[in-house]
Parts: C-alpha cells; sequence; structure tokens
C-alpha cells in the first residue's frame, strides 16, 4: 500500500524538489493530488500558416529571432518569431523579460494564446498564455502528439519542466495506489479504479477516458461529504437527551389564543412536527423550510414556549441586528402577557445593558435570548440552554450551524430558512436535518405583482408609489450594496434618498443602511413598522424576515445587480398584507443573463423555481448565502455541474452506513481508512 504522506527525495533530484516545493508539493501525496487546471489537446496541432485570428490557438515552431522593447511604464515586451514548414508566425510575451535568455534561436517551442491580426499588414501576432519549450526527446513525447495536461503555475516555472517533474513521480508510484472503494460500489456505478483515474488525469490519452476519471475524483469528493453528514445524522439520531420539553402547559395555547389569525394547517403541522421532537428523548435537528411570508415566526414562537414552559432557556440567532431588533420587539410584546422573558444580545449595546442581560442569562432562569452571532461569539452562558433556534439559516452556512450544535450539551436545535433549497441540495447539503416544509401562504394573500422598469421610466414608478402612499400604504426602495463598491453604493443610496424626499416632499421618508449605529437603525426600524415613516429607502439591510404587513411596493433600483433569490427575499417584503402589492425592479439588464433573470422573476413567483434558476445561472454560493455559504471547497467538484454525481454518491453514503453503520467490515477497511483520515485527492469535509 502507498503511504501519501512520505516525501519526494528518494524519486527526484534536488533540483526537481526545489521546483515542486514553490508550488508547495512535498510528498508523494502532494503530487497526485496536484491537478491540471486544464487540458491541451496536441494530437494535431494546425501548421502555423493555418492559423487564423480567432480564439486561442496553437502553435508550434523553431526560435528564429528574438527582440525585446521596453514601452512605458516599464512594460517590456518580448517578441520572437517561430517558424515553421509552412511559414513563421511572432509570439509575444508580456513582462516576462526573464524568458528572453531562455528563447534560443533554434530551440523548438510549443504556445498557446490568442491570436491578433494586423489589419493593415496582414501579419498574426500570437500573445502567449502558455509556452513549452522543447530540449529533449523526452520533452517532445511529453508535448506534442498528446493531450497535455496544464498545472497551476507560479512565476518563473515552466508547463514542461513542471510536468515533467510530475509525470516521474507519478508513473513510478501510480500503480501502488489501492483503491479505497468497496468493489460493490465501483462494479455498481461503474467507476474508474483510483490509480488508473490518477494517471489518466495527469498524463489523459484520450478525452473521454479524461472525463470519466474526473468524475472518479469528484465522486470521492462527495462521497467523503455525504458519509460525513450521514454519519452525523446517524450518530444524532442514536444520541439521547436529557433535555424533555413537557407539551402539556398552557403558554403555547395561550399563545394561539392571542393570535388574531389562525394558523394555517402547514404552520401547525410545523408545530407538531416540533412538538413531537422535543419530546421524543431525542435532540431536535430540524430545518423548517417555508417561503417568504409562510409565517415561520409563529412556528419558532412555539417551539420557544415550550422550552420556556418546560423551564428552559432558549435562544434565537438571527443573521442581522436589525431582524434580532424586529423579533426582540414582536416576541417582548407577545410574550410579555404570557410572563415570558426576553432578552437582547447584540454588539454596540452599551455595556451595562449587556451585562445586565448576560448576567441574567447566566442565573438560569427560563428565558428567551436573542441575538446575532454575537450570540455564540460573546462569552455568553446560559447555562440551562434547552432550544436553539436559527432563524434564516442559510445566510450562516453549514460549518457555522455544525460549531453552533457543539456549543453547549445537547439542546434542541431548530433552523429556519426561506430560501428555496433545491431538492437535491436539500437532499445533501442538508442531509444530516430533519425537514418541515411550508408550503401554504396565509389565505388572502396574492403574490405581488412584479413588473421590469428600465431606470429612465422612473417616473411611472413614482406615479405608482403615489397612488399606494395615498391609499394609507408604505413603500420600500432598496439599493444595492456590496462589499467591493461600497462606497459608490452608498452613495447611491444616499442620491437616492436626496432624490425621493424631492419627489414626495410632504411625506416622511427614512433612510437605513448598516453604516448607521444600531440604535439609529433601529430608530428608522421602529417608525417605519409603526407606520409614521411611510417610504424607507434602503441599502440590502432588509433583505431578510423584516415584517410590516402595511408595505405594498418594493422598488429594487438597479435589480441586475441582485441574485434571483435575493430578489425573491426582497419581494416578499410586500404581500404580507391582505391588500393587492407591486415588486418594481428598476433597471437595465446588460447582459443575456441578467435579461433572464429579470424575465424570470417578472413570470415566476414560486421561489423553488426560482432557486432553482438561481442555481444554474449563479452557482450555490450565492444560492446558499453570498461568499461564506460555509459548503466545502471542493477541489474538483463542482455542485452545480455535477449534480447527479452529488446524489449519487449520497445514496451511496446511505447504503454504506445501512451495510456497515460503523464501518467495521473487512471490506470496508480501505474506505474507513480513507474516511478517516486526510487524503491529498479530497478537501476537508469532516464536519468536526
Ligand atoms: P416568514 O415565514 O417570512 O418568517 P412571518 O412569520 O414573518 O413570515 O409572517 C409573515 C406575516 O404573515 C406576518 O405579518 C404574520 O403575522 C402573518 N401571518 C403568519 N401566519 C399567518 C396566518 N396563518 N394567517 C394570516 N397571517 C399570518
Ligand atoms: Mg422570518
Amino acid at each position: 500500500m502507498l503511504d501519501f504522506s512520505i516525501g519526494l527525495r528518494p524519486l527526484l533530484n534536488d533540483y526537481a524538489l526545489r521546483q515542486l516545493a514553490r508550488l508547495g508539493i512535498h510528498t508523494v501525496g502532494d503530487v497526485l493530488g496536484y491537478f491540471p487546471r486544464g487540458y491541451q489537446d496536441r494530437r494535431n496541432i494546425p501548421r502555423i500558416s493555418q492559423v487564423t485570428g480567432s480564439g486561442v490557438q496553437l502553435v508550434t515552431g523553431m526560435v528564429e529571432a528574438v527582440t525585446e522593447e521596453v514601452v512605458k511604464n516599464r512594460v517590456s515586451i518580448l517578441k520572437c518569431r517561430i517558424r515553421d514548414v509552412s511559414g513563421a508566425i511572432e509570439l509575444v510575451f508580456f513582462n516576462q523579460s526573464f524568458l528572453k535568455p531562455v528563447l534560443k534561436v533554434g530551440l523548438q517551442l510549443v504556445a498557446a494564446g490568442k491570436v491578433e491580426v494586423n489589419s493593415y499588414t496582414g501579419s498574426r501576432q500570437l500573445m502567449v498564455s502558455e509556452l513549452d519549450i522543447i530540449r529533449s526527446e523526452a520533452d517532445r513525447r511529453m508535448a506534442l502528439g498528446v493531450i497535455v495536461p496544464i498545472y497551476p503555475l507560479s512565476q518563473g516555472l515552466y508547463q514542461s519542466r513542471v510536468r515533467g517533474i510530475i509525470l516521474e513521480v507519478i508513473e513510478k508510484v501510480v500503480g501502488q495506489v489501492d483503491d479505497h472503494l468497496p468493489l460493490w460500489v465501483r462494479d455498481k456505478l461503474n467507476l474508474m479504479p483510483l490509480s488508473d483515474a490518477l494517471k489518466e488525469l495527469h498524463l489523459p490519452t484520450s478525452p473521454h477516458l479524461c472525463t470519466a476519471a474526473r468524475q472518479r475524483i469528484v465522486f470521492d469528493e462527495f462521497l467523503r461529504f455525504q458519509m460525513a453528514l450521514v454519519e452525523k445524522r446517524q450518530v444524532r439520531s442514536r444520541e439521547t437527551t436529557d433535555i424533555r420539553f413537557v407539551s402539556t402547559h398552557c403558554l403555547l395555547d395561550r399563545y394561539m389564543e392571542s393570535l388574531t389569525y389562525r394558523l394555517t394547517a402547514d404552520q401547525t403541522a410545523a408545530i407538531s412536527d416540533v412538538v413531537g421532537d422535543v419530546i421524543s428523548g431525542r435532540a431536535m435537528n430540524r430545518l423548517i423550510q417555508g417561503d417568504v411570508g409562510s409565517g415561520k415566526t409563529d412556528v419558532i414562537a412555539a417551539a420557544l414556549l415550550l422550552a420556556i414552559g418546560s423551564g428552559f432557556q432558549a435562544a434565537l440567532m438571527v443573521p442581522t441586528e436589525v431582524l434580532a431588533e424586529q423579533h426582540f420587539r414582536r416576541f417582548s410584546d407577545q410574550f410579555s402577557e404570557l410572563g415570558v422573558n426576553v432578552v437582547l444580545v447584540k454588539g454596540g449595546q452599551r455595556s451595562r445593558e449587556r451585562k445586565a442581560a448576560i448576567a441574567r442569562m447566566a442565573s438560569g432562569e427560563p428565558m428567551v435570548a436573542i441575538g446575532t452571532h454575537a450570540l455564540i461569539e460573546v462569552p455568553v452562558v446560559l447555562p440551562n440552554l434547552g432550544l436553539v433556534v436559527v432563524d434564516e439559516q442559510h445566510r450562516f452556512g453549514v460549518m457555522q450551524r455544525m460549531k453552533l450544535n457543539q456549543k453547549s450539551m445537547t439542546p434542541h436545535c431548530l433552523f429556519t430558512t426561506a430560501t428555496p433549497i433545491p431538492r437535491s441540495f436539500m437532499l445533501t447539503v442538508f442531509g444530516d436535518l430533519d425537514k418541515t416544509i411550508i408550503r401554504e401562504l396565509p389565505p388572502g394573500r396574492r403574490p405581488p405583482q412584479t413588473v421590469f422598469f428600465p431606470l429612465n421610466a422612473i417616473g411611472k414608478v413614482w406615479e405608482l408609489c403615489r397612488g399606494q402612499l395615498s391609499a394609507g400604504h408604505q413603500v420600500y426602495i432598496v439599493y444595492p450594496l456590496v462589499e467591493e463598491s461600497e462606497k459608490m453604493d452608498l452613495a447611491s443610496a444616499m442620491d437616492g434618498y436626496v432624490g425621493v424626499c424631492q419627489e414626495f416632499p410632504s411625506i416622511s421618508v427614512g433612510l437605513v443602511h448598516g453604516r448607521l449605529p444600531s440604535v439609529e437603525k433601529n430608530n428608522i426600524m421602529a417608525r417605519f413598522k409603526s407606520g409614521e415613516i411611510k417610504v424607507l429607502v434602503a441599502t440590502t439591510v432588509i433583505e431578510v424576515g423584516i415584517d410590516v404587513p402595511n408595505a405594498t411596493v418594493m422598488v429594487i433600483v438597479n435589480s441586475e445587480r441582485f441574485g434571483l433569490s435575493q430578489l425573491h427575499q426582497l419581494r416578499g417584503r410586500v404581500g404580507r398584507g391582505a391588500a393587492r402589492s407591486y415588486c418594481i425592479l428598476l433597471g437595465k439588464a446588460k447582459t443575456e443573463v441578467a435579461q433572464r433573470r429579470m424575465d424570470a422573476m417578472v413570470q415566476i413567483s414560486d421561489g423553488f423555481q426560482l432557486a432553482e434558476l438561481d442555481l444554474k445561472l449563479r452557482g450555490p454560493g450565492e444560492l446558499l448565502g453570498t461568499r461564506q455559504s460555509g459548503l466545502p471547497n471542493f477541489k474538483m467538484a463542482d455542485l452545480v455541474q455535477d449534480q447527479s454525481l452529488l446524489s449519487l454518491a449520497h445514496r451511496t453514503a446511505m447504503r454504506i452506513f445501512e451495510r456497515d453503520s460503523e464501518l467495521t467490515r473487512i471490506e470496508n477497511a480501505g474506505l474507513a481508512r480513507w474516511y478517516r483520515s486526510a487524503t491529498p485527492f479530497t478537501v476537508e469535509t469532516r464536519l468536526n
């Protein structure tokens, strides 16, 4: 069996070792797992005379002349003419003076890059993006007439040389690589044996086999991830907890009675799922998924009351301070009649206030503690914690979720999300949770009517707003704010605010953005909620969870800059009451994809459909909560393109643990070793 952690010293000379060290490659495993970033098919390289002026081209020929020009600003341009039997072409290198002494006349080169044709002279230049220098017969065998791997390199390293070194190692060791997958898995799924796959990836023989090799590695990556999730779930289902809630006290009933509406059947069903979990003697781990406005807050309330009624403390974690504040107000209000204490923990809180809150929590008295991730980060002690609720879970990410779980003994955990998660992801990314879906919206809701307007049609938008305002309704106007262009975005939100004030001189307009001190932010939100402020100009701080049913218009400026799921979230801020509501997308769709996104928003009101589309158009990172989606950064796998392999891996992981829950069977020895230790071919996806 091959030990991946052994060094390369016995296999390579010092020079080669140094070259690889520059790429962070030190062990046999590092080499095998240093996958090419692409391939070049050099089985038929066209003659130089056949090279035309479009796209990336591949040429080969002998160096005829080399010249260097230094143009202004220290930019140097190196030009190298190469020739084959059919003609010559000029290769151009920017800022690569170090190549000058290397490109000796008579050497054969293979170069790839964009070709530009001078329209006056007809002469052609190739802007080199990849270069191979053929110095020996061995180089030639590796560089011509074959498909060559292109490795990610750092400055000053050559493809041909690194390729040569890597292949040298691969050829020596790849035969000794054991396959960790049990035969039944490999056979059933028709997967390429591991050593063949590794060999094919570094030394491809055909595009077809290379694809199969890639699939094998992708499957392995997914399988590890899925095994981690399935195992976690399995462990949990066996775990018992001493935290057992009683469902018979009257808090819940009294809460229901206090509501001015009747819960929908789906809300009621979700609450019974929760009740079932918390009295079971096993820790609850449930995800409640329901579109924006489906009334998840009442399910959360029920869970909180069950905890309090049973004498425990409960924590409610939310992604933004604005939402924390809203929940705090809502629950303090609703729960005060029930005699339930609610405290708020947040950044920017005066230290006396905060200390008092923390002291109360530390006393262990039953209460609801609400906060952003401050709740897990500051030394907040809830000695009697029986329930953790994470609202808008998709904003937190999988890995963060795990961290929270481990904070206390085994409290019951409830997660909610409004991001409709496509089925394949439900199965997989959230594979460790039980799920409840709320499909039904409260009765009488009509989806907001969505329209797209070009920026210059803003007059029409104001007209519509004016109509709604005079009918007593309220309006949101949202500006994009992304970190990369925060300053400019903030400026345009401010400008927008001034413009709105001018447009509606007799109406009270508020502005909120993330940079405001939270006291001010909360003040404005409260005044909007109470109806004192009629028009709220905002950046995306209001994206999740905000609930002001009297607002009927959502104007989204530069809507093309938002993702579909985000737009859907924003749209969900209106249409929360019985009145007709509107979502106005104001912007310009510069690209075809942008246009498709806008069309989709106008036509589709179903969150699931939008999520599937968003996944296709933008990828999972965006869908499952911006950058910190918390998904593993797979080495080779692509969560969108490789979805079918993902569900295969999921099913396989289930089968594996069904047959052998502890991975102790002899046929799984290799698998267990692979699963429990670091491997060079897959990212770390173990969950604790
Ligand atoms: P979300 O699922 O997006 O968190 P909320 O819990 O904020 O939704 O509920 C949206 C709005 O609908 C709130 O104003 C809430 O009071 C109201 N609501 C919730 N359930 C019902 C119901 N069964 N009937 C009528 N209105 C409801
Ligand atoms: Mg909500």
